[in-house]
């Protein structure tokens, strides 16, 4: 049976950098769900709903299809536990790991293109930061973060994505800085992605940990100032 389970980024990177399985990796497989699209998530129940569709798909395996699952706004989903071997790139399931983004980057439907383009999905970001994490506790640079269309005649992730820029993303999260991820929450389009151009400074602020994931308050309007939580001490 699926059993998807919702993290915070920080969360997820902890549990990954802890990840002990006996599968050797050597890759990870970007996708985008399709259907449902951006436009349909509405959380949890919209992850929980692909896994049943797979394990309808595929009875004896029985379970969600990809090890993790990305939604609209930097939401984070654990879903086939990374030890088992995903259903989601024929033929290369055995050594890979498979991460999805709820999206439709296509170019779909009109009423789709805001929230399902890779320019404007604020959830971009946080899959990229999950991917480096697992880059990096599996030994893989960026040159290990393949799109499902590298292996099949499948567009997917979709047409809007670039595989070199998503790469180049990666290897930013895994560059050895102090790397900040700020969620604002209160708007999609103001997720902040900062790498500090000054360490010292932002080691000041919050010690000496490799990732940081703050929850932040954005008062720009009325009192010019973001108010930012550390994460997960
Ligand atoms: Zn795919």
């Amino acid at each position: 049976m699926p059993n998807e389970r919702q993290l915070t980024l920080d969360e997820a990177c902890r549990e990954i950098a802890q990840l002990q399985i006996d599968r050797r990796i050597d890759y990870i497989i970007v996708h985008h769900s399709w259907e449902p699209s951006a436009v349909d998530f509405i959380g949890i129940e919209t992850v929980a709903s692909i896994g049943r569709t797979h394990a309808r798909w595929w009875p004896i395996r029985n379970d969600h299809g990809y090890h993790v699952q990305f939604g609209p706004s930097g939401e984070v989903f654990f879903c086939c536990p990374f030890e088992k071997v995903g259903a989601h790139a024929k033929g290369f399931n055995s050594r890979s790991i498979g991460v999805a983004y709820i999206a439709d980057f296509g170019g779909g439907p009109t009423e789709r293109r805001a929230l399902d383009n890779p320019a404007t999905y604020t959830g971009l970001a946080a899959g990229q930061l999950v991917v480096a994490a697992l880059c990096e506790r599996f030994g893989l640079d960026e040159e290990d973060v393949d799109f499902h269309s590298d292996y099949s005649s499948k567009t997917c992730p979709g047409t809007l994505m670039d595989k070199y820029e998503y790469r180049q993303a990666v290897a930013r999260f895994m560059d050895g800085g102090v790397k900040v991820v700020v969620l604002t929450g209160d708007a999609r389009r103001d997720f902040v992605i900062a790498t500090s151009p000054r360490k010292d400074e932002w080691q000041e602020l919050f010690g000496d940990r490799e990732h940081i994931v703050l929850d932040a308050y954005k008062h720009l309007d009325d009192q010019s100032k973001v108010y930012i939580r550390k994460g997960g001490e």
